[in-house]
């Protein structure tokens, strides 16, 4: 057991990571199963190493429900190369591809796909993203080489309930870098699905990537190999060298996701952390106003102000001496924004619900 003192950590990534996924890691440091030398020092084609490879994506398999229809590749480049890998190998011929834009993130995918091909934005809820479209809202364009969303938008602090439903025949994409593993999900439903690892699954520099393996004979010849889906997927993710490490301790979060219960499990925990700290915010009086409409918000990524900047920065000032840390909104929006991720616990989370509901108190000079 480690005695270092470890703050409240509601950062939006690199994010908290669990503590026993820590401790395990210092613990094997040193001589990692065995082998007398630290993961990090092994070869990515050691024996090993690709025992690590195999489980972590034998956990994943297990914790998504995947069937031998998708492949798991684990990529560098995080989530952002995921904007320009998704176009390069799925939009073939003159194809366009529709991107659902609800937050940053989604804008940016769609920016990159824009780049290099045809694609349109649909069922935008610019500017103020404070909310996901209805069905309804989004005007698909049913020769679409796929349909690409967001699923928990990190800035704004919104989530998709489900997924959107793409023309019969068009593939799902999804970004689900900060809601990956948080809940139960359908992936029958998804073409691809990728998630750069800092926010729900380990440390930065890696990408999980799921792709339906019918969509890779889309791949077009002459890609650069690093870019190339269908190459990645048949060296099974051993191309060239992989960051080892951060492969390593994603494999230590999926066991620890494994060993709590799994995505029902998880999902019914994240449930209860949001919906303390929602009721801290609805229950204020209005001291607190929450950023996304209610039947829009995220379980991952509560974002709230206070009537005035000078009392958001006051907010976080005192916020530092009670060891809760990382609570500042993203600077394109202001604000503040906890981020909540599987990782974070939920006694992190009632220290915060606590602090918060005692804000009023402080503001109202009694202390
Ligand atoms: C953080 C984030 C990204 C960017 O991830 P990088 O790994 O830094 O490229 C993309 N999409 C979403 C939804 C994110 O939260």
């Amino acid at each position: 057991m480690t005695t270092t003192k470890r703050v409240h950590n509601f950062g939006a990534g690199p994010a908290a990571l669990p503590l026993a996924v820590l401790e395990q890691v210092q613990a094997e440091l040193l001589d990692f199963s065995g082998t007398g030398m630290s993961v990090m020092e092994t070869s990515h084609r050691s024996k090993a190493f690709g025992q690590v490879m195999e489980e972590a994506e034998a956990d994943l398999r297990t914790l998504l429900g995947l069937s031998d229809d998708h492949a798991v590749l684990f990529l560098q480049g995080g989530a952002s190369l995921q904007f320009s890998m998704v176009p390069a190998n799925l939009r073939v011929g003159r194809a366009s591809a529709d991107y659902v834009v609800t937050g940053r993130w989604s804008q940016a995918a769609f920016k990159e796909a824009d780049k290099s091909g045809s694609a349109r934005a649909v069922g935008s809820t610019e500017p103020s993203f404070d909310r996901i479209p209805a069905q309804g809202e989004i005007d698909f364009d049913p020769e679409a080489a796929y349909v690409h969303f967001t699923s928990n938008n990190t800035i704004y602090g919104t989530q998709w309930s489900g997924e959107p439903e793409p023309p019969s025949g068009v593939p799902l994409v999804c970004d689900a870098s900060s809601d990956v593993l948080s809940r139960p999900l359908d992936i029958s439903r998804y073409g691809v699905l990728y998630a750069g690892a800092q926010k729900n699954l380990g440390p930065a520099g890696i990408a999980v990537v799921v792709v339906r393996k019918d969509l890779l004979e889309r791949t077009p010849g002459g890609l650069p190999a690093l870019l190339d889906y269908r190459l990645m997927a048949e060296k099974r993710s051993l191309y060239n060298t992989p960051p080892t490490f951060a492969v390593y301790v994603v494999g230590q979060v999926l066991k620890w996701l494994l060993d709590l219960g799994g995505l029902t499990e998880i999902g019914k925990r994240n449930e209860a952390k949001a919906a303390l700290l929602y009721d801290a915010i609805d229950g204020s009086g209005g001291f607190y106003r929450g950023h996304a409409q209610p039947d829009s918000r995220s379980r991952m990524n509560v974002t709230f102000r206070l009537a005035t900047e000078d009392l958001e920065k006051e907010f976080l000032k005192e916020a530092g001496p009670a060891d809760l840390a990382g609570l500042k909104g993203h600077r394109s929006v202001g604000g503040l924004r906890a981020s909540i991720y599987n990782a974070c616990p939920g006694e992190s989370v009632q220290a915060l619900g606590d602090f918060m509901a005692d804000g009023p108190r402080r503001r109202g000079g009694a202390g």
